[in-house]
């Protein structure tokens, strides 16, 4: 027997297990201080009420005879899938329900799509990045070319003469960097995939932050990115479902290569590979697209936008560079007078007791700069950027 080898090639990740050791001995050291998390990626307002009604009911169905539910079809509800293809009605982008495939979230599907393309293409990934891309293709021992953010792109890298590849993942609004990419700039990615008969795999788990209306919110509002992209999205930010457990793939009809459509090898892979998500859970998500799911998690996402607000007017009061804080929940900032991520980190943490993520664990470019999240409550957020504005100088 022999082991899959690549695991080897993987990298421990530190990053969060550092951050809970730093904090816990700080807390020891320093009990009475009441320290702000602004690090979670978790969010933390509860379901919605048209969400937990949506699946009581389900939960009544599922203890009556005549209602009872048991394996349902593994690529998600005809009515969930519908719902999906009606929101996208409204984003001016048509779906049919057969290109749309209800999951457990966006990490498995990011994570299994890998499956249908050969180990030998190479893969373009962003730097910094979303630590999934980079893990799961190590995994299958692809090979991975970075593509660089920076300070000078806006952490918005694109193609240019020298970047080949046959796969690359697009993240917009980004984790970590709170970047979104315009559509002109989407443009040049597509362009570029169409070109090469490349395939972007695109991450919208964070698009219902999208308020600026010429931002856009889906790839498929580019021309020709039926013929090139997956669309990943997922209700565990837009609803807060990171505990329950659902999202959704798009794989259009349109996107063929060596002659086959990837949208019937991803249905044979999730009809081999997955048994589908809970009845109750699907009724809830089907709830978040009714009218009434769509007010409450507004506001809910207003809520969020709202701590990035200030995060935001804070860091460009006292002059600190960021990108983010706006149609999206993360803040990307260069950490204050050339300090290291993990420099910055150490700092705020015993200055002021704040705690956020450095940049530098996700990725060499990551480096320098620092991560806050808008998923705390709105008292602890102010409290916490009252403390900054005076410590930094
Ligand atoms: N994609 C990005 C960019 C994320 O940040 C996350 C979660 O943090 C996911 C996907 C995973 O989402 P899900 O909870 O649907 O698995």
């Amino acid at each position: 027997m022999k082991i899959n080898s690549n695991y080897l090639n993987l990298k421990d990740s530190y990053l969060f297990s550092l951050i809970a050791k730093k904090v816990n001995e700080f807390k020891q050291q320093n009990p009475e201080k009441n320290v702000i998390r602004l690090g979670i990626g978790d969010v933390t307002l509860p379901l919605v009420p048209a969400v937990v009604d949506a699946m009581h009911k389900a939960v009544s169905e599922m203890g009556s005879a005549d209602t009872f539910k048991g394996y349902g079809e593994e690529q998600g509800y005809g009515f969930l899938r519908q719902a999906v293809c009606d929101y996208y009605a409204k984003k001016e982008v048509t779906l049919d329900i057969s290109e749309v495939f209800i999951s457990d979230g966006a990490k498995s599907d990011l994570g299994n799509i890998l499956d249908i393309f050969d180990t030998d293409n190479t893969v373009i990934i962003p730097d910094p990045v979303y630590p999934v891309y980079v893990d799961t293709n190590i995994m299958a021992g692809r090979k991975i070319q970075f593509v660089n953010g920076s300070a000078d792109n806006h952490f918005l890298p694109l193609p240019d003469e020298k970047t080949e590849g046959d796969i690359v993942y697009i993240c917009s609004p980004n984790n970590p960097t709170g970047a979104v990419y315009t559509k002109e700039q989407l443009k040049i990615w597509v362009d570029w995939a169409l070109e090469r008969q490349a395939v972007i795999l695109f991450d919208s788990a964070y698009e219902v932050f999208i308020r600026d209306e010429s931002l856009p919110t889906s790839i498929y509002r580019i021309p020709g990115a039926k013929k090139c992209a997956i669309e990943f999205c997922s209700f565990s930010k837009t609803a807060g479902f990171t505990g329950t457990r659902c999202g959704y793939t798009v794989v259009p009809h349109e996107l063929v290569r060596e002659n086959v459509a990837l949208n019937k090898l991803w249905l044979r892979s999730q009809t081999t590979k997955f048994n589908g998500v809970p009845y109750i859970v699907q009724r809830g998500a089907e709830a978040v697209f009714t009218e009434e799911g769509m007010k409450q998690i507004g506001e809910q996402i207003q809520y969020y936008l709202e701590n990035a607000r200030i995060m935001a007017d804070t860091l460009t009061e006292l002059g600190i560079w960021f990108t983010g804080g706006k149609n999206s929940p993360y803040i990307w900032l260069k950490c204050p007078n050339n300090m290291s991520s993990w420099e910055f980190f150490d700092y705020l943490l015993n200055k002021c007791s704040v705690v956020g993520t450095p940049g530098a664990g996700f990725g060499k470019n990551g480096e320098g700069f620092f991560r806050l999240t808008a998923f705390g409550n709105k008292r602890n957020v102010t409290e916490a950027m009252e403390r900054i504005r005076k410590i930094i100088l």
